[in-house]
């Protein structure tokens, strides 16, 4: 299918459509060795692109919703050897990448894909997509503990975000508890640390939600597409 070399540049993560327009017209456009600078021109997706001498990616953007076991990592590749996220993905051709992290021994919901623009957006702090966890921890937090969470915790010589939190339910005789915590911030280890800040290690960890999106229909090591609509909605 052709399409408006501008909105190819723009799908590709090159710039916005308005800025690729200008890169036209200012000359640093090739296609298939030739250079365009005109508005209007039509390109197949076997054209050739280049812009300032680099081809751009037209691979087409997927976007995978995965459940993540515990004991695989959230990377690429792993020096170790060990399983990563993508290894999971194994009927998936493009090349995806995760979007933030989990930690080795956190399950839970993770976004891959191969869009860089959407999953930048998405890190970015400015965009506070809320995530909800569940952990369990040591010992059970009083409602005092709960406030300090609620008003932000000093982890690494800063404070955190309010979180919103809430006990689910507690063992006295082991002396356990189930927490829901939910953060828009993603610092390393977050969770875990803002937990052991407040004398409450966490012994497990699950990542429930990622925005609107749920684990729902899921279990351990599944993954599916996202539909348009959630596409649609997370950009
Ligand atoms: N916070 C953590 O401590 N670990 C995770 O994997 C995610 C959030």
């Amino acid at each position: 299918m052709e399409e408006r070399l501008q909105k190819v540049m723009a799908n590709a993560g090159v710039a916005s459509r308005r800025a690729s327009e200008k890169l036209i017209l200012d000359g640093k456009v090739m296609v298939n060795g030739q250079v365009i600078k005109e508005l209007g021109v039509k390109v197949s997706p076997s054209d050739v692109v280049l812009v300032n001498g680099q081809a751009i990616d037209r691979e087409d953007k997927v976007y995978y919703l995965l459940y993540k076991p515990r004991g695989v990592i959230t990377a690429v590749k792993d020096d170790k050897g060990r399983k990563t996220v993508v290894d999971i993905l194994d009927d998936v051709s493009q090349r995806v990448y995760p979007v933030g992290r989990l930690d080795y021994d956190t399950s839970g919901l993770l976004l891959l894909t191969n869009d860089g623009q959407m999953a930048n957006r998405l890190m970015h702090p400015r965009y506070k997509v809320n995530k909800t966890y569940v952990a369990k921890v040591k010992g059970i937090p009083s409602n005092d503990v709960l406030k300090r969470l609620r008003l932000g915790v000093i982890i690494e010589g800063k404070k955190t975000a309010p979180a919103k939190v809430k006990v689910i339910s507690s063992d006295r005789q082991k002396q356990t508890a189930i927490v829901q915590l939910t953060i828009h911030e993603g610092r390393n280890h977050q969770v875990r640390n803002m937990l052991k800040a407040v004398g409450h290690p966490v012994q497990k960890l699950s990542r429930e939600t990622y925005g609107f999106l749920t684990l729902k229909g899921l279990t351990s090591g599944d993954y599916r597409a996202l539909t348009r609509d959630e596409i649609d909605e997370l950009k």
